[in-house]
């Protein structure tokens, strides 16, 4: 019936929109779905897995935040325990030991569908990185999988969503579902997975909208695979050539070229939007509103199609030569949107402007102080 429902509103919005469309999938139980029946609940911490202080206490703290931006107003409230955790004791309980899947969630339900319980494993042998600076994880050149998106994963499944293979989500691969902005990359919940949240529990208040340089690739099993967005040739289509650095993709740009900006926006809040996206050039990592402005447009998102699209940009005729450089994209850059979360409005990505002969053009950049008579 769910799954009827979800396709009858898909079709209608094909026309609008070129991009996947949304498919969170949920436990069918009769006629309805396996869910809890408020949305308030208590997670149970186990202190043996996150003593107080440690790096993981304050990873588990951000992936419950996260999980708590779903669009629906789902709750979960962390109380510390240093009672051993069990399956099936009647409380929603987290702790770390040593099982096979990096992490699992176990649930229950009773005669009326509702859950009663969800307990959350997470694998100790895994090299994780509880870091949210970004050369800690491996998708960035370092070494660790970032805790956080996987509890957000099992999360998700504590309040009754499924797998996801036809989506950039976090219930696909959570690893590469991450935002990026400068040094930091973290962990969020994204426009499928909230849209499922307020399938299953109702529509919530808040409004976010996020930009990020990941998007779905395919299906891997049961899970969506994703990938980096591109900088692409706008006059062939495909990927200009690169170098990599630090596990990302530095594109080879030159001054006055004009280039294709493939990234990803999503509406993870309750209601359209249509707002501001400015698009940049940065001399550091941290796109920002105070870098230098390439174009502004209007985008409208509905918060049930994550949407991947592309923007073409010109490289200016003033920027250093044999120097990297970041593209990057703001949305809602004058901050007219109260969100969930503000830390997920930018993202960039890197290109390193090569030496051509316009190069040899000096670009005046003295002030010039009018001279009183
Ligand atoms: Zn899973």
């Amino acid at each position: 019936m769910k799954r009827l429902f979800r396709f009858i509103a898909a079709l209608s919005l094909m026309a609008a929109a070129s991009a996947q469309v949304s498919a969170y999938t949920t436990t069918s139980c009769g006629s309805g779905d396996v869910s809890w029946s408020s949305k308030f609940r208590y997670l149970y911490a186990y202190t043996g897995s996150f003593p107080s202080g440690s790096s993981y206490r304050t990873a588990l703290e951000e992936a419950v935040d996260r999980l708590n931006d779903n669009a629906s107003g789902f709750t979960f409230y962390i109380i510390y325990t240093s009672t051993a955790p069990a399956l099936g004791n009647g409380r929603s309980e987290v702790w770390i030991e040593n099982i096979s899947p990096p992490g699992v969630t176990n649930y229950w339900w009773n005669g009326s569908c509702n859950m009663t319980e969800a307990d959350i494993r997470m694998d100790s042998s895994v090299t994780w990185t509880t870091s949210i600076v970004k050369t800690t994880n491996f998708n960035y050149g370092g070494s660790g999988r970032p805790f956080q998106t996987t509890l957000l994963h099992e999360l998700g499944h504590a309040i009754g969503l499924g797998h996801e293979a036809d989506e950039y989500n976090i219930m696909g691969q959570d690893w590469d579902h991450i935002h990026t902005n400068g040094n930091y990359s973290r962990a969020y919940f994204g426009e499928d997975a909230s849209d499922g949240s307020v399938y299953l529990y109702g529509a919530g208040s808040g409004q976010d909208l996020g930009v990020v340089h990941w998007k779905w690739t395919g299906a891997s099993g049961a899970y969506s695979a994703h990938g980096r967005t591109r900088l692409l040739d706008p006059s062939t289509g495909s990927e200009l050539s690169y170098t990599v650095v630090g596990g990302e993709r530095r594109y080879n740009v030159v001054r006055g070229q004009n280039v294709r900006m493939e990234l990803t926006y999503e509406n993870n809040g309750n209601s359209y939007q249509y707002q501001d996206v400015n698009y940049y050039i940065s001399t550091n990592s941290t796109v920002s509103t105070w870098d230098t402005l390439l174009a502004s447009r209007n985008l409208g998102l509905s918060p049930d199609n994550v949407y991947t699209s592309t923007y073409d940009v010109t490289i200016p005729s003033n920027v250093s030569c044999n120097t990297p450089h970041w593209l990057g994209a703001v949305m809602d850059p004058d901050g007219s949107v109260s969100e969930l979360a503000e830390w997920n409005n930018a993202t960039y990505i890197p290109v390193y402007v090569n030496w051509t002969f316009s190069c040899l053009v000096i670009t005046p950049t003295l002030e010039v102080t009018p001279i009183q008579p």
